[in-house]
């Protein structure tokens, strides 16, 4: 039996898959090619048998072959972060012991470097194809498939493996939630190591028998030319990218962004995660798309768990409700289950929940109680509705007693005529336990002092919610995913 994805891509094989800025090809290239790739990786044995295979490729056709084939040699697929420095592609490579390397010819110099330190077979794109004639292994469902790495935004990134039968619930579970067809046509603008890019929009694509249009990266001008083109049913992207496409419509002249906007309302949904959505982006979204963005929430280790509905009424600043086949539960220090309406952690079980943590059982084991795994996150339901308050590491600020969200205090501030975008952090203090602080990004010309901005917030907030400290910078430390990373903010104060 071949892997799902493959049989389905064998229903269809002149349907066309991927489409890139200078071709298209169909499912049955996507077949070829990675049974190319497949054979060539199994050219000194029968079946990977879930041998790591890490691998560096632009956003494109040759990406998503690669993967394929390594899945189809039985192999895992690693994909590395095309933006990522040395050291944290070694980090990657290390701790997956991977013992195969693909780079794209862009990638040698320092892939065939670190290859040969590892001892590891090194491949270009360029020479991985196989005419040779062999049997491809068969891939139980249950085999290990992938190993994503988290943003890093709170620590060191962790490997999280997932099965293929996981991979298929996280699919199969937002296919069903999000009403994707072989008929929808999808702008991909995502890196394509992590969850967002390569499950939710891509293999969901790819599952559905739809059509993937993938730029190599996100480029405001480019994204915006890609819409005006038309011919496109679903977007999707996190909060940074919807900031920088209303900064880039703002400067265009009005019968543009009417244009624009226009085209937005050809597409059926457009959605939002990885991070919170501000609430003054999502409104100015909706002023220039028509769109009141879907916004869900989930993490590499569970895919999507909270989703706003593809039909109904979606709610501003909550994450909606329980995806198909997601069970959910809130629950405080004890672990023991909130009542209704206190913020509780979230802890989730479903069939996509990750297998491990790659090579790291106590942390693996550490992450699960009674079967469910802690996310780390802070929610509370009101009106049927989970609303996120936040990291429990980073983003729930413990100041004189009270446990304040630093989402929520962001969201006010970005308010302030000023303020232009910011991150609030608790940092360690013997009086407070915690004090509470403010990176500030300003607007051009503004200025902004400490005594300033507490007399306005003072109508806004609760005093202890009120920042005592801040900093103002040009723009707030991020990941590749376009996530403030909070640690580093605290070693600003
Ligand atoms: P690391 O685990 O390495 O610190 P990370 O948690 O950012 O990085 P991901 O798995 O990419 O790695 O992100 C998952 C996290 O993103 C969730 O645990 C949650 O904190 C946050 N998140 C995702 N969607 C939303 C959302 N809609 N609103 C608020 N937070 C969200
Ligand atoms: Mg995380």
């Amino acid at each position: 039996m071949d892997l799902p994805l493959i049989s389905r891509a064998q229903e269809n094989p002149e349907k066309i898959a991927i489409v890139t800025p200078e071709n298209a090809f169909t499912y049955g290239d996507l077949l070829e090619i990675s049974r190319q790739i497949a054979t060539c990786l199994l050219s000194n044995s029968q079946d990977l048998q879930e041998q790591r295979v890490a691998f560096a490729i632009p956003s494109g056709f040759e990406y998503v072959a690669v993967q394929w084939g390594v899945w189809r040699a039985g192999g895992i697929a690693v994909p590395l972060c095309t933006s990522h420095p040395r050291p944290e592609l070694e980090h990657v490579i290390y701790d997956s012991q991977a013992s195969i390397i693909i780079a794209h010819p862009n990638f040698e110099p320092i892939l065939l470097s670190i290859a040969q330190e590892k001892g590891c077979r090194f491949l270009l794109t360029t020479e991985i194809l196989s005419t040779q004639e062999t049997s491809l292994p068969e891939i139980s469902s249950d085999r290990r498939a992938l190993i994503l790495y988290t943003s890093g935004t709170t620590g060191k990134p962790k490997g999280v493996v997932t099965t293929h039968q996981n991979i298929q619930a996280q699919v199969t579970s937002l296919i069903d939630a999000w009403g994707w067809t072989s008929d929808d046509k999808i702008l991909h603008v995502l890196p394509l190591h992590h969850i967002h890019g390569i499950i939710n929009l891509l293999t969901c694509a790819l599952w559905s028998g739809a059509q993937c249009h993938i730029l190599p990266k996100f480029d405001a001008e480019a994204v915006w030319t890609r819409i005006g083109q038309g011919n496109l049913t679903l977007f999707m992207a996190v909060p940074t990218i919807y900031v920088k496409l209303i900064t880039a419509w703002e400067t265009l002249p009005p019968e543009q962004q009417k244009a624009l906007s226009k085209a937005c309302s050809q597409l059926r949904l457009m959605v939002s995660g990885s991070a919170a959505l501000p609430l003054q982006v999502l409104k100015k979204w909706q002023d220039i798309s028509g769109h009141f963005l879907l916004e869900r929430y989930g993490m590499t280790e569970i895919g999507m768990a909270l989703s706003n509905p593809l039909n109904g009424q979606r709610m501003a600043g909550y994450v909606g409700q329980l995806l198909p086949g997601v069970e959910v539960r809130l629950v405080d220090e004890q672990g023991q289950l909130v009542p209704s309406g206190t913020p509780g952690e979230i802890q989730v079980k479903s069939p996509g929940v990750f297998l491990e943590y790659w090579q790291k059982p106590e942390a693996t084991a550490k992450a699960f109680q009674d079967g469910w795994f802690c996310t780390g996150d802070l929610a509370v339901v009101e009106q049927g509705n989970y609303r996120i308050l936040g990291r429990l590491s980073v983003d729930i600020i413990k100041t004189g007693g009270y446990k304040v969200s630093a989402l929520e205090i962001e969201e006010t501030l970005r308010t302030h005529p000023d303020i232009k975008d910011c991150a609030v952090v608790g940092v360690e203090d013997e009086e407070w336990g915690q004090r509470v602080c403010g990176a500030l990004v300003l607007h051009i010309g503004s200025h902004l002092t400490l005594e300033s901005l507490r007399n306005w917030a003072k109508e806004r907030l609760a005093v202890y919610k009120i920042p005592t400290k801040i900093v103002t910078l040009d723009d707030l430390p991020r990941n590749a995913m376009g996530k403030v990373t909070k640690p580093k903010v605290v070693e600003l104060f």
